[in-house]
């Protein structure tokens, strides 16, 4: 198959799907026209072979995931999704993989009216790369500097859930495709909507890809203030704690990653904005701590401090010596 097959085949779709393209997929670049009065949010996220998905990764939910943690990003920002581009580097170009990984990405893009409009094929170890464009009225994305002292801490929903579950199969074991867990490692839900409803309500935005002890102390510290969190307040999934148990659970909800949650602080006057706004949204946001003046995260456990571990995963850790 050559590579303007693979892309005639599998990625081109009839125009209509994506409003604001001028021009899409076919000429050397895509011509995209931003809504008037807004500014444009732009991120990308690579997902590679080996560490971020075993190599036999089942490829409609890799098609599913490579947009997904954009979309993660672009929600964190506030942002409206409205165009994306692909760059796929593959080892072989096989029908079957390639129908399905495109199904698992389309499904989700059509949910979001978000348009493919560009990419690039080439033949390399398997790794996808997405790049999201979304947008906000100007100046109204949400940030990670806004917060201030006194206001609330919250998440969109459980948190742990797919850290298990790279975990187990990182070790070698495996997990079933009808569990619970799987399908929070496999496909995990952008929280999009939740995003745009935040926008006017939260003071700061961060989404969880890390693990929240690695990404709300980057919140904190780009708004210059501290917080206190308590662990009995984690939104924790049954499924997790059953599989894990309670300590275990706490551990993958810190340091464990690929949660593709918000977290999010809301000043005491918008407190009734955002408990108008969730009434909508699929999982209740969990309160987990407060913000205070004074630099630093402190987790607490039955009121005694406690020290998170390490996150699992540094890509660079070692290099550089
Ligand atoms: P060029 O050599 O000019 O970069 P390519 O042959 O790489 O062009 O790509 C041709 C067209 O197909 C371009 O519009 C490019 O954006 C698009 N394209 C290439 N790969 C993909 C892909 N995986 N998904 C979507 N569009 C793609
Ligand atoms: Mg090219």
């Amino acid at each position: 198959m050559r590579e303007v097959d693979i892309i005639e085949r599998y990625f081109r779709r009839e125009a209509g799907s994506a409003a604001g393209v001028s021009l899409g997929i076919g000429d050397d670049a895509a011509v995209l026209r931003p809504p008037p009065g807004e500014e444009l949010v732009v991120t990308t996220d690579s997902l590679v072979a080996g560490t971020h998905f075993a190599p036999d990764h089942p490829p409609d939910s890799l098609g599913h995931r490579s947009l997904a943690v954009n979309l993660s990003d672009l929600a964190a920002m506030g942002a409206q999704p409205r165009w994306f581009t692909l760059s796929l580097s593959l080892p072989l170009a096989e029908a079957g993989w390639l129908t399905a990984f495109a199904a698992g990405l389309f499904a989700l893009a059509d949910r979001h009216a978000i348009g493919l409009v560009g990419g690039d094929t080439v033949r390399g170890p398997l790794a996808v790369t997405v790049t999201a464009i979304g947008s906000v009225p100007a100046g109204g994305a949400l940030r990670r500097d806004g917060a201030g002292p006194g206001e609330r801490i919250f998440v969109t929903g459980p948190l742990g859930d797919a850290a298990w579950t790279w975990r187990q199969l990182a070790a070698g074991g495996a997990v079933p495709r009808d569990d619970a867990l799987w399908a929070r490692f496999a496909w995990p839900e952008p929280r999009v909507r939740e995003g745009l409803d935040l926008r006017g309500v939260a003071s700061a935005v961060i989404d969880l890809s890390d693990g929240l002890a690695t990404d709300l102390p980057r919140l904190l510290g780009a708004s210059g203030i501290g917080a206190d969190c308590e662990l009995e307040r984690l939104p924790l999934s049954t499924a997790l704690r059953r599989r894990a148990g309670e300590a275990e659970a706490r551990a993958l909800a810190l340091s464990g990653g690929d949660d593709y949650e918000l977290c999010f602080t809301v000043p005491p006057a918008k407190w009734p904005a955002l408990e108008a706004v969730a009434t909508a949204w699929p999982g209740q946001p969990a309160c987990i701590g407060e913000t205070r003046a004074t630099p630093g995260c402190r987790w607490l456990l039955s009121g005694a401090p406690y020290q998170p571990p390490l996150p699992s995963f540094e890509h660079f850790a070692g290099d550089g010596r």
